[in-house]
């Protein structure tokens, strides 16, 4: 991916907490459509790397480029959701007494909840559309169920369908299968290859089962940097990615 082409390119991002260099000279190019997964053990910088994507945490140096022209770090973290840009967190956070279709409609209103300041405007969504991300994320069926109802699984995919519902451009997808059973695991990467079709996509995760299901290029983060990037099967086979994950 040249850099002019890619969705998104980071170029020398340097962020320093407290004299720690959280990231360290990190560069990475997507290109459109495509999905990332981002690895790398605790503490590589993976949650700040989508800090500074998502506009939380600014950069001391370097570029964050949206769509070849768009300087994010020039923008705060609702213009960068306005842009399309969304981002799931860790932990599913949806209207635990609401219906599943109310959770979309919710999304989209941004009455409360932690991304609540990040879908101001848009307000509406037509049946049909709910539908559509409801049969994506195979939730249809629970429609007008309560999401306090559905399994930990459920919740996640309810939450990438809130996502969706915004039609982003990026979206940003943080450990999503931690605590999923093997069969909710599967489904997370079928349904994540899917929305690769027409999204361009980040995954964090520590999963390699499920990152290698994924199917798609994998950036090792260490110590803020890219410490390998390419195939599933050619990073873990990388010499240095060897010794970062066994410590030796
Ligand atoms: P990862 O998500 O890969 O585990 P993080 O991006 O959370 O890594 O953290 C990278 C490093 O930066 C860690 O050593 C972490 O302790 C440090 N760090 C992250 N956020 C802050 C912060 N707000 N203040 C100080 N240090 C931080």
């Amino acid at each position: 991916t040249t850099l002019t082409s890619a969705l998104l390119y980071l170029d020398g991002v340097n962020v320093t907490f407290d004299g720690f260099r959280a990231l360290n000279n990190l560069s990475l190019a997507l290109a459109p459509n495509e999905m990332r997964a981002i690895i790398g053990p605790n503490g590589a910088g993976k949650t700040t790397m989508m800090d500074v994507i998502t506009g939380k945490t600014r950069p001391d140096e370097g570029d964050v480029m949206f769509g070849g022209t768009v300087d994010l770090t020039k923008l705060d973290e609702a213009a960068i959701a306005e842009l399309g840009i969304g981002r799931k967190f860790q932990k599913p956070t949806v209207f635990e007494s609401h219906t599943v279709a109310d959770n979309i409609r919710l999304a989209l209103k941004g009455e409360r909840g932690p991304w609540s300041a990040l879908f101001g405007a848009r307000n509406h969504i037509a049946d049909e559309n709910i539908d559509k991300v409801l049969e994506k994320v195979r939730l249809i069926e629970h429609r007008e169920r309560p999401a306090a109802d559905l399994s930990h699984g459920q919740k996640q995919w309810l939450e990438i369908a809130m996502l969706l519902a915004q039609d982003p451009k990026l979206l940003l997808v943080d450990e999503p299968v931690a605590g999923m059973t093997d069969a909710e695991t599967e489904e997370t990467a079928r349904l994540l290859r899917e929305i690769a079709q027409d999204h361009t996509v980040i995954v964090v995760e520590h999963d390699m089962a499920f990152v290698r299901d994924l199917d798609c290029k994998v950036t090792v983060l260490h110590e803020g940097s890219v410490l390998a990037e390419g195939s599933i099967d050619t990073v873990s086979a990388n010499e240095r990615v060897i010794e970062v994950y066994l410590g030796r």
